[in-house]
C-alpha cells in the first residue's frame, strides 16, 4: 500500500460535525454585520507580496517569518494573505470604494500565517474583519466597537470578555516616543532578553508586548506613550472613552498595548479573555489612518478590527454556550422497502420538498432490510420515519413512526402529508 498523503501541519479539517457551529457563528456574523448597515467584501487569497511588506511593516513577526511566500511560474512573488486588511485597501483603491465616500465593509475567510501550532493558533486560520473608510472621528471608533460588544451579547459571551483600549498617537508623537522608549531600555540593557535586544534596534514598541515575566519590572517602569500623545491623538481618544462611557461599554485602558502590525494609529483595542490561556486575544483592532496613502492612495481615515474564528469557536466551546438549535437536525426519514418500491421513496421525497421548502428530509439510500433501515433512521437524529412498505404503496398510504417519543405509529393516505407534516413536527414551514 502506498504511503497516504497527510494535511499540511496546522492546516485543519472542518468535519461534518463541527460545521453546524461554524455556521451558527457565521449566520450571527452576517445578521450582526446586516443590522449594522455593513457590506461584505471578498478579495483573492494571493496577493503581491509586497503589499503586505509595504503595509503591515518589515520588521513585524508576520513579514519576518509567519508568511507564507512562494514565487510562482512567471517567477512574481506571491503570498497567502495573513490577514485581510491589506488586501481590503488594496481592493477599496483599485476598485474606487475610496472616491470621495464613505466605506463600511466586512469580510471573512482562511488568513495563513506560519506559526508554531498550538491550541488557538494555526497556520491556517479563519478571520472576520471590518474595515470603516473616510470617517475620522471617534464615532465610528466606538461603532465598531459597539458591534463587536453586541456580537458577543448575541453568543453569550459577554461577560468572559473584557475591552483593552489604547492610542498610539500620531506617526509624529510615535517617532518621538520611540526614541524616549529606546533611552530608556538603552539603560537597562542588561535584563533585556535576546528577543528584546533584537527588538530594540528594529520595532522597540514591541518589547512593551514582551510576555518574558523577568521584563516585567522594566515593562512597568517604562515611558507610557500615553504620556507623550499628541494633543489631537489626545482629544480623540478622550472623546472615545466619553462615548464608549455614554453607550454603556466597560473597558480598561492598557498603556502597553501596541500591536503587532505597524499601521496603527492612535486607537487600538482588543477583546481579550481568560478561558483560553496564553491564546487570549479573540478580537483586535484599531485606526490606521495612514495605510491608504502608504499604499499610494490619498489620505484616508480607517478603522477596522479582526478577530479569529478558531478562538471564538473555542471559547464558545469551553464555556458551553452554543444553543441547542444551533445543529438542526433532520426533520424526516424515508425508508422503504418491497418490490414495488422503485422510486417511489425519491419520489416522495421530492413532493415532500415541493410543498414544504424549509423541511429537512433525507431519504434512505443503499437498500437492505427494514430494521436495519430504520436503525439508520433513528441514528440520523430525524424527528420522524416515514416508512413506505409494499402495503403502503398500494393503498396510497404512508406509516409514520415518531423516533424522539413513545408516541403508537400511525397511518396517513399520502396526499395528506404535507398538511399534517408541519403539526407533527410542532413547526411551521
Ligand atoms: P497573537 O498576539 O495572538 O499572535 P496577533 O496580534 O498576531 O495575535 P492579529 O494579527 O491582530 O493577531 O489577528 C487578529 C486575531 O486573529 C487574533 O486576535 C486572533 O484571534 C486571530 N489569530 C491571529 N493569528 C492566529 C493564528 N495563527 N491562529 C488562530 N487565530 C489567530
Ligand atoms: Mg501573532
Amino acid at each position: 500500500m502506498s504511503k497516504k498523503i497527510q494535511a499540511i501541519r496546522g492546516m485543519n479539517d472542518l468535519l461534518p460535525e463541527q460545521s453546524p457551529v461554524w455556521q451558527y457563528v457565521e449566520s450571527c456574523v452576517r445578521a450582526l454585520m446586516e443590522t449594522y448597515g455593513y457590506a461584505e467584501i471578498r478579495t483573492p487569497i494571493l496577493e503581491q507580496t509586497a503589499l503586505f511588506a509595504r503595509s503591515i511593516g518589515e520588521v513585524t513577526d508576520i513579514v519576518e517569518k509567519e508568511m507564507y511566500t512562494f514565487n510562482d511560474r512567471n517567477g512574481d512573488s506571491l503570498t497567502l494573505r495573513p490577514e485581510g486588511t491589506a488586501s481590503c485597501v488594496r481592493a477599496a483603491m483599485e476598485n474606487g470604494l475610496l472616491h470621495n465616500q464613505t466605506q463600511r465593509l466586512w469580510y471573512q475567510g482562511p488568513m495563513f500565517r506560519h506559526e508554531r501550532p498550538q491550541k488557538g493558533r494555526y497556520r491556517q486560520f479563519h478571520q472576520v474583519g471590518v474595515e470603516a473608510y473616510g470617517l475620522e472621528g471617534p464615532d465610528i471608533d466606538a461603532e465598531v466597537i459597539l458591534l463587536t460588544a453586541r456580537l458577543w451579547r448575541r453568543l453569550g459571551l459577554n461577560e468572559h470578555v473584557t475591552l483593552e483600549l489604547n492610542s498610539l498617537g500620531s506617526s509624529a508623537a510615535r517617532a518621538a516616543y520611540r526614541e524616549t522608549l529606546v533611552t530608556y531600555f538603552e539603560q537597562h540593557r542588561d535584563v533585556l532578553d535576546e528577543d528584546s535586544s533584537r527588538r530594540l534596534s528594529t520595532n522597540p514598541m514591541r518589547i512593551l508586548d514582551s510576555k518574558n515575566p523577568d521584563m516585567a519590572p522594566i515593562l512597568a517602569d517604562a515611558p507610557r506613550l500615553m504620556d507623550h500623545l499628541d494633543d489631537e491623538s489626545r482629544e480623540h481618544f478622550e472623546q472615545l472613552t466619553t462615548l464608549l462611557d455614554s453607550v454603556g461599554i466597560e473597558y480598561r485602558i492598557n498603556p502597553r498595548l501596541v500591536r503587532g502590525l505597524d499601521y496603527y494609529s492612535r486607537t487600538v483595542f482588543e477583546w481579550t479573555t481568560d478561558a483560553l490561556g496564553s491564546q487570549g486575544t479573540v478580537c483586535a483592532g484599531g485606526r490606521y489612518d495612514g495605510l491608504v496613502e502608504q499604499l499610494g492612495g490619498k489620505p484616508t481615515p480607517a478603522v477596522g478590527f479582526a478577530m479569529g474564528m478558531e478562538r471564538l469557536i473555542l471559547l464558545l466551546e469551553t464555556l458551553d454556550v452554543i444553543p441547542d438549535d444551533a445543529q438542526p437536525g433532520l426533520d424526516v426519514y424515508i425508508v422503504g422497502q418491497g418490490e414495488q418500491i422503485h422510486g417511489t421513496t425519491l419520489q416522495l421525497g421530492e413532493t415532500l420538498r415541493n410543498a414544504l421548502p424549509g423541511i429537512r428530509l433525507q431519504v434512505h439510500c443503499g437498500g437492505g432490510g427494514f430494521r436495519s433501515q430504520i436503525k439508520k433512521a433513528d441514528r440520523s437524529g430525524a424527528q420522524l420515519a416515514l416508512l413506505l412498505g409494499e402495503e403502503e404503496i398500494a393503498n396510497d398510504m404512508v406509516t409514520i413512526k415518531f423516533l424522539r417519543n413513545d408516541r403508537e405509529q400511525v397511518s396517513l393516505p399520502q396526499d395528506k402529508l404535507t398538511e399534517q407534516l408541519p403539526e407533527l413536527l410542532g413547526r411551521s414551514f
